[in-house]
């Protein structure tokens, strides 16, 4: 396999530290509010890296810390007069249902900042033992002139560091390159814990470097974000576990590009944002919006729009009314070695495709294509019951890393629906319209829309 390293800045061959294992971090989300869907481009993202390298066979160890103290969490609990537990917990909540509604694979932990405070302290006092930290009044900073290698990951020239002067705030861009915080000093009003250090909390880099590596160990296979998270906040990471542990952080770095809304990057500070749920109130399948984020490769800027949305759904139910035509139609027994020969043909160009910088949209050009030869022989009756079967278990198989066809929790649905249109079907050929037309209306009132066809009643979701 190959990926784009913002290390190195170009395509590499992934080799795994352990054989067929790979240990993968995942910036986690800030728990002050509902995700957009612009975080959502970075974990679907994230999971059809995870999907794939599972896909390849490996074992795959995935940690995503969850933000719950920080300088936006703290505004936030501040200004609803709440705790910060109170606060972060109604929105880890939500995010796991959220992720959940995206069909996005769960990681093995989610360690919270909070539980990992002593851990982030203890950093902190072997950075300014060795030299790379100092105390200014109660707070603690990088001094970023002592590791030499500042700036190799977002490509900063070297002039353009400010050594000695100091940022507070966790985010900021290239031309402001300070010394950054690694613990600040407890203030009126703020949540603070007592450390070896003195009384405060952690910067929010310090936080990231002490999470992944707790659970991964040093240096860990692969580590991912959107590409604002390249500096300060990956920069910075790297600066404190490689000066603190005197080994790499990480191999490989992936970071997906923005989703942006008429030209600039969706977010909560613009206000030019959609949550999931925003969405998902509008009438918009949670499985379109999966798709629209996971079809456009990752290192490619999306742009979000309705029409985009639109053309997302009717590939979408392509694929469904293919499988759907599947499951439903009868065949005759027998097998055409054709479509066997498409099925192989199809899951080595996907393999390989994924394989390739996770290029989706040639491997999902191989679905489509397969799809397209598959409907030619049922338009012409060569398909057989054996093939129909094996073309369903390869379509599942691909579904494996992309996560968009329905479940098999879905058979119930399924099965009520047939039963309805059977219902239907017999009240039409007793005359019975009002009948017919009621069963119609009660299938489009739960989301249902019937389609009568030359073959026979179809039903799609709305
Ligand atoms: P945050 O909660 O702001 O720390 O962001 C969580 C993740 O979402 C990070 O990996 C960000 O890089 C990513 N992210 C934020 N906004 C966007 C966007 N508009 N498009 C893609 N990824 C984003
Ligand atoms: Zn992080």
């Amino acid at each position: 396999m190959e990926f784009f390293n913002t290390l190195s800045g170009k395509k590499e061959i992934f080799k795994s530290i352990r054989p067929k294992k790979v240990s993968l971090y995942t910036c986690g989300p800030t728990v002050y509010d509902y995700a957009h869907i612009g975080n959502f481009r970075a974990y679907v993202f994230e999971d059809l890296l995870k999907r794939t390298l599972i896909f390849w066979g490996y074992k795959v160890k995935h940690v995503m810390n969850i933000t719950d103290v920080d300088d936006k969490t703290i505004k936030k609990a501040q200004s609803a007069g709440k705790s910060l537990r109170e606060v972060t917990d109604k929105y880890i909540e939500a995010f796991f249902e959220d992720i959940d509604t995206l069909n996005i694979s769960r990681a093995d932990h989610y360690p919270r900042a909070t539980e990992h405070i002593k851990e982030m302290a203890d950093m902190v006092k072997v950075l300014v033992q060795k030299g790379y930290g100092y105390k200014k009044n109660g707070s603690y900073y990088f001094d970023i002139s002592k590791f030499k290698e500042y700036g190799k990951l977002a490509k900063i020239n070297r002039n353009e560091l400010r050594p000695g002067e100091r940022i507070e705030s966790d985010e900021y861009d290239k031309k402001n390159a300070h010394d950054f915080a690694l613990w600040k000093e407890k203030k009126p009003d703020e949540p603070f814990w007592e450390s070896e250090i003195g009384p405060g909390r952690p910067g929010w880099h310090i936080e990231c470097s002490v999470m992944s590596t707790k659970y991964l160990g040093q240096p860990f296979d692969i580590h991912c974000g959107g590409v604002d998270n390249i500096f300060p906040h990956h920069e910075n990471e790297i600066a404190q576990s490689e000066c603190f542990a005197n080994k790499k952080f990480v191999n490989y770095w992936l970071h997906c590009h923005h989703l942006i809304v008429n030209g600039s990057k969706m977010s909560k500070s613009k206000g030019n944002y959609y949550t999931l749920r925003d969405l998902i109130k509008k009438g918009i399948d949670p499985m379109v919006i999966r798709y629209l984020l996971l079809s456009t490769h990752y290192r490619k800027m999306l742009n979000f729009s309705f029409e985009t949305l639109a053309q997302s759904d009717s590939a979408l139910e392509r694929i469904r009314d293919f499988l759907r035509e599947l499951k439903e139609r009868s065949f005759e027994q027998g097998k055409n070695p054709l479509v066997q020969k498409f099925i192989d043909q199809t899951g080595a160009e996907f393999a390989e495709s994924l394989g390739d910088d996770l290029n989706i949209s040639m491997a999902l050009k191989s679905v489509f294509n397969f799809v397209r030869k598959i409907n030619k022989l049922l338009s012409k009756n060569q398909v057989y019951t054996e093939d129909s079967k094996l073309i369903v278990s390869a379509l599942k198989k691909w579904d494996e890393v992309l996560g968009i066809l329905p479940k098999d929790e879905d058979k119930e649905l399924e099965a009520s629906i047939k039963e309805k249109i059977d219902q239907r079907n017999k009240a039409r050929k007793e005359k019975n319209y009002a009948l017919a037309d009621k069963i119609r209306d009660e299938l489009y009132k739960q989301g249902i829309i019937l389609e009568d066809t030359q073959d026979g009643v179809r039903w799609k979701k709305r």
